[in-house]
């Protein structure tokens, strides 16, 4: 199951929302959570160290 990286809630994988950031990739519910992500990735990305 794939969360959303801003508010943790469920994607819907029908309409996937997904960008990249530094090699990592992030789904999204909503184009307004990507483009807050996207304006701030360093607070929302938990990626691997
Ligand atoms: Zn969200």
């Amino acid at each position: 199951m794939n969360r959303c990286a801003v508010c943790g809630g469920r994607v819907q994988s029908a309409e996937r929302i997904a960008t990249e950031h530094r090699a990592v990739r992030y789904e999204f519910c909503s184009d307004e959570h990507r483009a807050e992500f996207e304006a701030m990735p360093e607070v929302f990305a938990t990626g691997p160290p």
